[in-house]
């Protein structure tokens, strides 16, 4: 990794352990010449491996006896570029301790100065042009350091040796609005997009509640909840409950949005995130970050600048265009961002922090592989696009692109591939790529002239690698893919699939009994034609004698075209898709059939599920067929009956459950097979992946999750590459 003090840390070892020879960087790594005693050697071995600095992880480290040079000293060499080879450059992180105290000292020359970093901190991916990273391949090119950041830069024992952004109020960037000034507006009312690491956000107050409907109004996007910053961990435990694990994950160098529970007497607005039990919250990570909560904020809207689902801004100009329309005023400056990235979104369950969405502090970390991987590029998927480029043993997951359905976001898609792949050097020769015919990724994929082969790549078989990648596993695992969508090799839309597969192949053993979607796209943003699809499909002409609510609730006119469609099957795709019966029960017991956003519906659902709850409904398991019809046929009862939504709702996340014990017992009994990935969107439910994950276990299963990779969509192109490479070696 470059970027993360590696030369001054080993510089200042060998010159304490009288250690004579050089440290360099190049596009292969850190190389050290060392000579001297064998016991200060040995000393220096262990140090390095047991103390590195803060944001350095060792991968590997590789010895050979070289014959005596003769130093006379130990010296910081110039970087070399070796082509070929990689070295990966470090996620942004956030202000370390040392800067923060700097920025809040009167006496210190960078008091309140908002770009301080050092070695330790600070946003090397986002500026980064090229590799090796040295300031001349960075944004901070334009900045000429003054005498006095040029000698902490040339100083070995300083904390800014060798920090590429290392600045100063005389000689750095600086920002267009004072922070007073933006302290003042947002006080107000006002919005202020306010420029960051990787983009703009979209800054207001979030107690004033006409500044975050206005925010609503103008970004046009109803219900999706916004992130917050919160000014430290003591202002998000007036809002949430954290955890020792959330508490951990908050203040992590990486930063993320934390997903937590929202305590009852929680003072602010639902309109931050309605319908939903929880809010995300992240804490302060760059000195602009601190200043601004230096005034009377515990809290600030924070949301990406973009406009509704366009990728974040992060150009000037860009932000005044673009932002305009939303923004009243903007805290500019004149650092560039070379590359996008958004806020990463976390969450703790069942045990472990996982990553919901992967940006800002993750990308571009590699995913280490436990084998060696052929240079694919792997095209990922639609709405919650990722790609992955590999090489050796890496797996470079490209940060969070969002809907390639937007123009801009498929810009964003191709500026990232080909940065990306300049600055690892990756250049693929086979691309991988979803069934799905309507897909922008698989058509640039089979379109992409650097390919001479092109592999599909069933969406399911991806999920469950690119589980089973993560966790360094290999072999066949059972793999159960729930989620909301992804086109099955029969051309129907799957999503309720027990795979039993390796990253050679896969079988389908079991999956949701189909039902009928209608309306394609509408179907996602109309749980009430799932809801109306499963009630068909159990009680038939029966359901005109049961007097439903969902029934009354639905328009007369929609539902004289609608249900005609679905009893005939005409205009439909059948779907076994596990978010699509979330949004069926959804509807039925009243809690939405309507949504604004892909799976509001199973959020709301989640939260109203009342723990404690034990109760499950009964399914039948034909063949390869999961049939549902006999706990829609009670939901429907205990609806009639008045049982409380959350009671109903439980009971059904249990059943869920059930399902997918009893499905990986039968396939366990046949094949012998022990090892369970799950993946797929709708294991971002904590509710369900805690009931299935502790019942797995305690029934013997070895049970694996997704952690740093997302289980959702985002996670998809490390699969599809891993997939793609088994089949290139067979
Ligand atoms: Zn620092
Ligand atoms: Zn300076
Ligand atoms: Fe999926």
């Amino acid at each position: 990794m470059q970027g993360v003090g590696f030369r001054p840390f080993v510089y200042n070892l060998a010159q304490s352990l009288g250690l004579v020879g050089y440290v360099l960087n190049s596009s292969a790594g850190v190389h050290v010449d060392i000579e001297g005693d064998g016991v200060a050697i040995d000393r220096f071995l262990l140090q390095l491996r047991n103390n590195p600095p803060p944001l350095a992880q060792i991968e590997s480290i590789e010895m050979e006896d070289c014959p005596a040079a003769g130093y006379s000293a130990f010296e910081i060499r110039e970087s070399v570029d070796e082509p070929g080879r990689l070295a990966p450059v470090s996620p942004d992180v956030a202000t370390c301790a040392d800067c923060l105290r700097e920025l809040q000292d009167p006496a210190n020359r960078r008091f309140e100065y908002p770009f301080t970093n050092c070695t330790n901190c600070g946003p090397p991916y986002t500026i980064t042009r090229a590799i090796p990273y040295d300031r001349p391949l960075t944004t901070m090119a334009c900045f000429p350091m003054c005498a006095d950041c040029l000698r902490e830069y040339e100083d070995p024992s300083d904390r800014r040796f060798h920090a590429q952004p290392n600045a100063c109020p005389v000689c750095g960037p600086s920002i267009r609005l004072s922070i007073s000034e933006a302290q003042r507006l947002l006080h107000a009312g006002q919005i202020v997009a306010i420029k960051g690491f990787g983009g703009f956000h979209l800054v207001c107050d979030p107690f004033n509640e006409p500044a975050v409907r206005l925010l609503r109004e103008r970004k046009k996007r109803s219900d999706k909840p916004y992130a917050l910053m919160v000014r430290d961990v003591a202002s998000a435990e007036k809002f949430c409950f954290v955890s020792a694990a959330e508490h951990a994950a908050l203040t992590s160098i990486r930063r993320p949005i934390v997903i937590l529970r929202r305590r009852p007497d929680c003072p602010l607005s639902e309109a931050l995130a309605p319908g939903n039990n929880t809010l995300g919250l992240m804490l302060p990570y760059t000195p602009l970050h601190y200043l601004l909560f230096g005034g009377e904020f515990s809290a600030l809207v924070m949301t990406s600048g973009n406009v509704s689902e366009e990728p974040i801004v992060t150009g000037n100009r860009e932000a005044a265009q673009r932002l305009g329309a939303i923004a009243d005023a903007f805290l500019f400056h004149n650092r560039d961002i070379h590359t996008r990235v958004d806020d990463s979104v976390s969450r703790i369950f069942a045990g472990s922090e996982r990553v919901l969405r992967r940006s800002r502090g993750y990308a571009p970390h590699p995913v280490t592989l436990s084998f060696p991987v052929a240079a694919i590029l792997a095209c990922g998927e639609q709405l919650k696009n990722t790609f992955c480029l590999t090489k050796q043993h890496s797996a470079f997951l490209s940060q969070h692109i969002g809907d390639l359905q937007n123009w801009e976001t498929f810009e964003f898609y191709r500026e990232t591939l080909d940065r990306m792949q300049e600055l690892f050097r990756i250049k693929p020769t086979v691309a991988a790529y979803d069934l799905h015919p309507e897909y922008l990724s698989t058509s640039f994929a089979t379109h992409w002239r650097d390919a001479t082969e092109h592999i599909g790549i069933q969406h399911h078989h991806a999920h469950i690698a690119s589980c089973m990648a993560e966790n360094g596993i290999t072999g066949k695992v059972i793999g159960v893919a729930f989620d909301g969508t992804g086109y099955g090799t029969d051309g129907k839309i799957w999503g309720g699939e027990f795979l039993v597969a390796n990253f050679a192949g896969f079988e389908r053993r079991a999956h949701l009994r189909y039902v009928p979607l209608s309306g394609g796209d509408r179907a996602v943003l109309e749980p009430w034609r799932m809801a109306l699809a499963y009630l068909l499909d159990t009680f038939g002409s029966r359901l005109d004698s049961l007097d439903l609510p969902l029934m009354h609730r639905i328009p007369a006119q929609k539902l004289r075209v609608v249900r005609p469609m679905i009893e005939r099957r005409i205009n439909t795709v059948d779907t076994s898709a596990c978010g699509r019966l979330f949004d069926a029960v959804a509807s039925i017991i009243g809690v939405r059939d309507e949504v604004n956003f892909e799976a509001q519906a199973a959020i709301e659902l989640e939260s109203r599920a009342l723990a404690g709850i034990d109760d499950a409904y009964p399914f039948e398991i034909s063949g390869e067929e999961i049939d549902v019809r006999p706990m829609i046929e009670r939901i429907v009862r205990d609806v009639l009956a008045r049982k409380p939504t959350g009671w109903i709702a439980a009971s059904f996340h249990n059943t869920i459950a059930a399902i997918i014990i009893e499905v990986c017992s039968r396939l366990r009994s046949e094949d012998g097979i022990n090892r369970v990935c799950l993946s797929g969107g709708t294991f971002q439910n904590v509710y369900l992946v805690e009931r299935a994950v502790s019942s797995l276990r305690a029934k013997g299963f070895e049970v694996f999750l997704h952690s740093r990779v997302p289980p959702n969509d985002g996670g998809i192109s490390l699969g599809q590459a891993v997939i793609a490479n088994a089949l290139l070696s067979r």
